[in-house]
């Protein structure tokens, strides 16, 4: 093969964000620092809420938290809930491990409801029949940037006193109901990794609107200590400090920061091109009796498209789609398995007795998905390259 490998995802770095990067290993602060600060605030701006087609000045009562990942901001975040042994999350088994992780990590059981088999996210019909007197949240995840239902969510959580933590690692940029995910509801967690939609070399943050739970993430996340470490060496401020719990140590660089400043203005035309791209598909395969494609829900909405992924029909396919993966890596075209259904995972089967059958949409989804390419710097020739090999691997 001539062509060279074309990854399924790579991150878009501009000259503007590695200068920043630069400056800022000149400048002599590398920690949490001023550049952390810059990218809080514009990160406050990003998610303030939409008021006439106008960006309002951010929500007094909002809080934004950047981390070191999105695992960090999820695990304080129900720490900070203060789960206790016993307690239940609902979530959905078609995720990444970190959010099942994260709820095992704060001391609560996972409780999964299925999928809807169209848009991939938890089925919200199906979480009040979950609900039992243990329960503590609802642990919704904007599957591919894809919103959640959150109106009947919200309803349901409000009705029954659980918080609701937004997974939304795939879904900065994405929209519901004119509104952006992050700009409204209970908590959400962003994340930065390179695959994402925008990164800063690996990252994260939180957003809620909860002043004590953000205080407490803010102790969790920097060894126990009330004040950031930069304030404490600041002009006029004493150098000690408190320890009030035993804390963890994920606070976000200002390399990090110096990265996302840069991602996040440039993240709309990100997410534009990703939309041009996953339309391409859509149009592309429709006649295929290969694929069945992502369908997307009736109600308003803005998909940030952090991924494509269709299911492949192994009849029509003649082959499954493991079979499928390794022809396009074989033709130099790398694709992506997200996920396999995460109560299949040999902890979760024995920790919490799931099995086989538990979930089937989740199941039959788990079997047949594939991520294909798609990333901003993805031109036409490339699609086209996908779509011609895709052609040849069936006839
Ligand atoms: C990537 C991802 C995470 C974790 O994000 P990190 O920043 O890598 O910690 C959590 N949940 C989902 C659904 C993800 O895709």
């Amino acid at each position: 093969m001539s062509d060279e490998f074309l990854p399924f995802s790579r991150p878009s770095i501009s000259q503007e964000a590695i200068d920043e990067v630069v400056a800022c290993l000149k400048s002599g602060w590398l920690a949490t620092g001023p550049r952390v600060t810059q990218f809080t605030d514009a990160l406050k701006t990003y998610f303030a809420p939409k008021g006439d087609g106008l960006e309002a000045p951010p929500a007094k009562d909002m809080r934004v938290l950047p981390l070191m990942s999105a695992t960090a901001g999820l695990h304080f975040a129900l720490l900070a809930m203060g789960l206790e042994p016993g307690d239940e999350v609902i979530t959905t088994p078609l995720t990444f491990a970190a959010t099942l992780n994260c709820i095992v990590l704060a001391g609560a059981k996972p409780v999964l409801v299925d999928i809807e088999p169209g848009t991939l996210n938890m089925d919200v019909s199906l979480i009040e029949a979950a609900i039992t007197p243990h329960t503590r949240a609802i642990l919704p995840v904007h599957f591919a940037g894809l919103p959640v239902d959150l109106d009947p969510l919200y309803e349901i959580a409000n009705r029954h006193g659980l918080r609701v933590l937004e997974d939304a690692a795939h879904a900065i940029g994405t929209e519901y109901k004119g509104k952006r995910i992050g700009s409204f509801g209970d908590t959400q967690v962003f994340s930065f990794h390179p695959n994402k939609n925008m990164t800063t070399g690996e990252g994260g943050c939180v957003v809620t609107r909860d002043a004590a739970l953000a205080e407490q993430i803010e102790r969790l996340r920097f060894h126990g200590i009330d004040r950031q470490a930069w304030n404490r060496y600041g002009k006029g401020g004493s150098q000690d400090y408190d320890i009030v719990l035993p804390g963890f140590k994920s606070n976000m660089t200002d390399i990090q920061a110096a990265l996302g400043i840069h991602q996040l203005r440039e993240l709309d035309g990100f997410i534009a091109r990703r939309s041009e791209l996953a339309n391409r598909y859509q149009e592309a395969l429709s006649d295929w009796r290969e694929w069945t494609l992502p369908k997307t829900p009736l109600y308003p909405h803005l998909h940030a498209w952090h991924l494509y992924t269709p299911l492949i029909n192994e009849e029509a396919a003649g082959m499954n789609r493991d079979e499928f993966m390794l022809a396009m890596k074989e033709n130099n075209i790398g694709t992506g398995f997200h996920y396999r259904a995460i109560h299949l995972h040999p902890y979760y089967r024995q920790a919490f007795g799931f099995n086989l059958g538990d979930f089937p949409k989740a199941e039959d989804v788990s079997e047949r998905i594939v991520s294909l390419p798609l990333f901003p710097d993805m031109t036409d020739a490339d699609h086209d390259r996908v779509l011609d090999v895709m052609y040849s691997i069936f006839n």
